[in-house]
């Protein structure tokens, strides 16, 4: 029944092999021979198979778990280097006729305000946004084909990136909306939109069913074979991710690698990204009403064992998590970062009444974009607004193959530094551009080739000099 490279939901997320995988880690948690084999085998940095996974998962020798943790936070070192990358959502529009139960937008809710912004609306948002110093949005948008048809979508994708006020500019838009038809990734493709992402929420088939009651998203076939779908419009970077609370972490765990399997197997390509959700309270949300919330530590370790799993794929964690929660799994695993943001439609422009609170979840991290930058730097990270992949269609497997061949600290290294040099120049507090340009200094040391070394030396004064846009 299982096969990974079946397009049917239900044989590439084969509920037998999930509770066969869960039953192999349960015996072999504490078989120490398999458990250093496993370890051995994810430091060839080729990844694990979603069984090997479970078994690191579940380990509860200590001593093998900081060797996870240490291992974690060594690949991401070597593929992504010290960059974290920053983006912020946009919600467009909260209407929405499905009835997930976690989500405060579900059709049932009379209570929450509803909102859809106008195109002036939307582009004083991407106004706003540039002068924070966003360079790459994530478009978030409830299912309404009355009232967010995918016209829509199209139409707002276009404003965004025609917006270019002083020297900002969006330069990658990625949309997260509803599971959709071949015909409508075509449109998303050729309306330049960067990753496609689309969470599963539950890959678990009853639960999906129960907290999915009504609306076209209880489908949970159509929604689980959506990224094929996505991958035949051309579309080849996607972005998954579960809703961490809603069904037992290791059932997702080992879900959410088969489903990464299944795309690595079909298309050559595993997802581009992968997100780590928790519940958070909403509007009409109230996250201890669900059994399988995780704690910190849980969360952790799952992190960790995603990064060795899927050396290549980035992680992203928003600001459901709080300051601390973020700074611990940044060193382990995750390479892309929301900072600003605001959950509610709109909110960028001109603070939302509280009376009218369109939100989606309350944020854990309330910090400005200035203050989050400030706060990477002092931890050693660089801060990137890079978004040059996209742009140069280094994106699918053509992006996999920059990684693998670790040309990384020539590309995405120089790119980081001249996208923090604009956001220096042009957006940040006093404070934070003193750190910024001295971490600049430090860090132009290691870019290995001499001659893109001196191409970045050029750029960066060109930059200070007012020039703007350059990337590898
Ligand atoms: S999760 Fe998405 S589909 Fe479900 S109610 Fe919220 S906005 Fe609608």
């Amino acid at each position: 029944m299982y096969n990974s490279k079946s397009h049917k939901a239900e044989e590439f997320i084969c509920h037998e092999e999930v509770l066969a995988s869960l039953n192999y880690a349960e015996e072999n948690k504490n078989n120490i021979d398999l458990i250093d084999k496993i370890i051995e085998k994810a430091k060839l940095r080729k990844g694990l198979t979603h069984r090997e996974a479970a078994v690191l998962l579940d380990c509860q020798i200590e001593e093998k778990n900081q060797e996870i943790y240490a291992l974690a936070e060594q690949i991401k070192k070597d593929f992504y280097g010290n960059r974290i990358v920053m983006f912020a959502p946009l919600y467009l529009s909260n209407y929405c006729i499905n009835g997930c139960v976690y989500c405060p937008y579900h059709l049932k809710n009379k209570h929450i305000t509803r909102k859809k912004m106008t195109q002036e609306e939307i582009r004083r948002e991407t106004i706003a946004l540039q002068d924070m110093g966003h360079k790459r949005l994530a478009l978030e948008a409830g299912e309404d084909p009355i009232n967010n048809p995918i016209e829509y979508i199209l139409e707002s994708i276009k404003t965004i990136y025609s917006v270019k006020h002083k020297n900002g500019a969006i330069r990658r838009v990625n949309v997260n909306i509803a599971a959709t038809s071949v015909e409508n990734y075509k449109k998303l493709n050729d309306a330049g939109i960067g990753t496609y992402i689309l969470f599963q929420e539950t890959y678990h088939k009853d639960s999906y069913e129960k907290l999915h009651p009504t609306g076209p998203k209880h489908d949970y076939a159509y929604h689980t074979e959506a990224m094929d779908r996505a991958m035949e419009g051309g579309i080849d970077d996607v972005g998954i991710g579960v809703l961490f609370g809603l069904e037992l972490y290791r059932y997702e765990f080992s879900a959410l690698l088969m489903h990464a399997e299944h795309l690595e197997a079909t298309y050559g390509v595993g997802p581009h990204t992968i997100s780590v959700p928790r519940i958070r309270p909403a509007d009409d949300i109230d996250p201890s009403t669900f059994d399988n919330g995780i704690d910190d530590d849980t969360f952790a370790k799952l992190v960790a064992c995603i990064r060795i799993s899927v050396p290549y794929t980035g992680m992203i964690v928003s600001t459901r998590e709080s300051k601390e929660c973020r700074e611990r799994v940044l060193h382990l695993g995750v390479s892309q970062i929301s900072g600003g943001s605001k959950t509610s439609v709109g909110g960028y422009a001109a603070a939302e009444p509280e009376e009218e609170d369109s939100s989606q979840f309350q944020p854990n991290d309330n910090r400005t974009l200035d203050e989050v930058v400030k706060w990477l730097m002092e931890l050693g990270y660089i801060p990137s607004f890079c978004t040059a992949c996209y742009r140069e269609g280094r994106t699918g497997d053509r992006f996999m193959q920059l990684l693998k061949s670790g040309q990384i600290q020539n590309c995405c290294h120089p790119n980081a530094l001249m996208t923090l040099k604009e956001y220096l120049e042009d957006y940040a507090s006093c404070e934070t551009s003193n750190l910024g340009n001295q971490l600049i200094l430090d860090e132009i040391h290691n870019v290995p080739n001499e001659k893109i070394r001196k191409i970045v030396i050029e750029n960066l004064e060109k930059i200070g000099n007012g020039s703007r846009d350059f990337r590898f």
